[in-house]
């Protein structure tokens, strides 16, 4: 099976059109959470992932707007755009994404994986380092566990007790890249698809992965988007700046 894994969206969409436009063939797509908040395309986005995605895990941000939980946890730029999503959405658009259900989520069959948004241990975990790593992958009862929350794209592994990190490194700052991460028998994997709609690894491309369980192969993709639309729209919205600003810097 072919799975496309996509995550931490958060409201753009020329980012995510930009990534599916680049996917190859899948059988299944899979969001990982954070569907909004940020960015100012929350109904588009919304109502696109509803239509693509099979499988959806609630974020924070998605928890957020939809008023599961206190914008006092919120710095004050990501209260601000909460309040303004939660405001923009219709009311069948947040309806749907109030009853996302919380992770960890599980595809029938494939009973080697499963999905959340910050850690299989706390929703709201974030798994940067990985000494972070160690908890979830020791307490997993499944080899592969995808997560997003951190816009760190990324995997960790962990044979017994040693864990280590993978990060994908790309030739170029501009182009479309894809990189083959292949898996092992016998290792316990957290992956982390990075963020379409606001990476934070310094690199501005969206990024997204894909998991083919009959070649074991985790292929790791950046595709660069509509960067200017997206932060023109952000303008627009009276949204903060720095939401904008902060989009080319990919931090
Ligand atoms: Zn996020």
């Amino acid at each position: 099976m072919r799975l496309l894994l996509l995550s931490d969206i958060h409201s753009n969409l020329e980012a995510l059109e930009a990534c599916l436009a680049a996917a190859p063939e899948y059988d299944l797509a899979v969001n990982l959470g954070d569907i909004v908040g940020y960015g100012a395309s929350p109904n588009e986005v919304t109502e696109c992932v509803r239509d693509v995605c099979k499988l959806s895990v609630r974020g924070n941000h998605d928890k957020a707007t939809t008023g599961l939980m206190d914008l006092k946890d919120f710095n004050p730029v990501a209260g601000l755009a909460a309040l303004w999503t939660r405001q923009q959405l219709k009311p069948h658009n947040l309806e749907w994404l109030r009853a996302v259900p919380q992770g960890p989520l599980f595809v029938p069959e494939l009973s080697q994986a499963q999905f959340v948004h910050g850690s299989p241990v706390d929703e709201d975990e974030y798994v940067v380092t990985p000494q972070d790593a160690i908890e979830p992958l020791l307490v997993s009862p499944m080899q592969f566990t995808f997560f997003g929350h951190t816009h760190l794209q990324g995997a960790f592994s962990a044979s017994e007790l040693n864990p280590s990190a993978f990060r994908p490194e790309y030739k170029t700052v501009g182009n479309g890249e894809m990189l083959e991460f292949p898996v092992r028998d016998g290792q316990r994997y957290l992956v982390n698809p990075g963020s379409i709609g606001q990476p934070r690894d310094g690199d501005w491309r969206a990024a997204f992965a894909l998991w083919n369980t009959d070649t074991h192969v985790v292929t790791f993709c950046r595709v660069p988007y509509d960067l200017k639309g997206a932060q023109e729209r952000i303008m627009d919205a009276k949204l903060p700046p720095r939401l904008a600003t902060r989009l080319a810097a990919g931090r």
